[in-house]
């Protein structure tokens, strides 16, 4: 049928509610910031709020771009807020983060892609949250890619995330505006420029790949030096979305998991629910002090 498709339970998530997720919803509200956990409709927001995880989304709330899968919003983006890079510092601040993840809308219309935001905004963590490890997921830049590359790089991230979201096969419906090789080749020249950055990637799950499909992508990401890995199922946000076109099952999920390991991802997180943020600062740590 038409509308809603009816999730398997093993994607059960907690009602977003309490104290502490009360105050993380205030204090994004009140510095003026915009986070990924709700544009998103991301289904860990009770969680990770309960917890004061929270993945803010620079550079605004509108997208100049469109994905299948994707429930930000899309048009004219307003200008760039220049008090944003201090508003994300002084959050993480707040919250006592030990690891921020910093991601953005795509602004094709500016003419550094946004690079220089996401610059100002690392400048302001190192300066406000010096001990805080910082992970930034951006867009592709498009045809601004080396030279945003360039200038991220030099404010030197602790990690630097680039989803490939699906196989390349399923770009021109999923992620019409993005090329599959120019965003792996995003990744493989930060590796490039600054070795000591790991790197990290995700595909979502359940919009018709095939398992070889997927195991080629995990090693088109080795091959371009790709250090972190996560996988989780898509689920369609409205149902003007991309549909779900299968629900992949935990045991199937560590079974890819097991294979990432063997080809040699540093981490790898697996499973219905696993998102590019959730959980990324435990597994970061867990890994430094390894
Ligand atoms: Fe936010 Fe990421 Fe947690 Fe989702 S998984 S609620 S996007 S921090
Ligand atoms: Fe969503 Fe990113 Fe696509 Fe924009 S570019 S529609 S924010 S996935």
């Amino acid at each position: 049928p038409e509308g809603r498709q009816r999730k398997p339970d093993w994607i059960r998530v907690k009602a977003p509610m309490g104290a502490v997720f009360n105050e993380t919803k205030g204090l994004m509200r009140r510095l003026g910031l915009n986070t990924v956990c709700e544009e998103a409709a991301c289904p860990n927001i009770g969680e990770c709020w309960t917890k004061k995880h929270a993945t803010v989304m620079i550079l605004g709330d509108t997208c100049t771009r469109a994905c299948a899968f994707c429930n930000v919003k899309t048009g004219m983006p307003r200008a760039v807020d220049a008090l944003e890079p201090q508003h994300t510092a002084d959050a993480a601040a707040e919250l006592g983060l030990e690891h921020i993840v910093i991601t953005s809308v795509d602004r094709d219309d500016l003419p550094d892609g946004g690079a220089s935001q996401f610059v100002k905004v690392i400048e302001a963590l190192r300066r406000t949250t010096p001990t805080t490890t910082i992970e930034i997921l951006t867009p592709d830049f498009r045809n601004k890619a080396q030279a945003a590359i360039e200038s991220i790089v030099t404010a030197r991230p602790d990690v630097y995330n680039h989803n490939l979201e699906t196989v390349p096969r399923l770009y021109p419906t999923i992620r019409p505006g993005a090329r599959y090789y120019a965003s792996l080749r995003l990744l493989e020249s930060v590796k490039r420029h600054d070795p000591s950055i790991f790197t990290k990637s995700g595909v979502m799950l359940g919009l018709g790949e095939e398992r070889l499909e997927v195991h080629q992508v995990m090693d088109d990401m080795r091959s371009a030096d790709i250090d972190f890995l996560t996988m989780g199922q898509y689920l369609q946000p409205t149902p003007r979305h991309a549909k779900v076109l299968d629900f992949v099952t935990p045991k199937a999920f560590d079974a890819y998991a097991a294979i990432a390991r063997a080809k040699g991802f540093l981490l790898v997180a697996s499973s219905p629910l696993t998102r590019s943020s959730y959980h990324a600062g435990d597994d970061f740590a867990r890994l430094r002090a390894a």
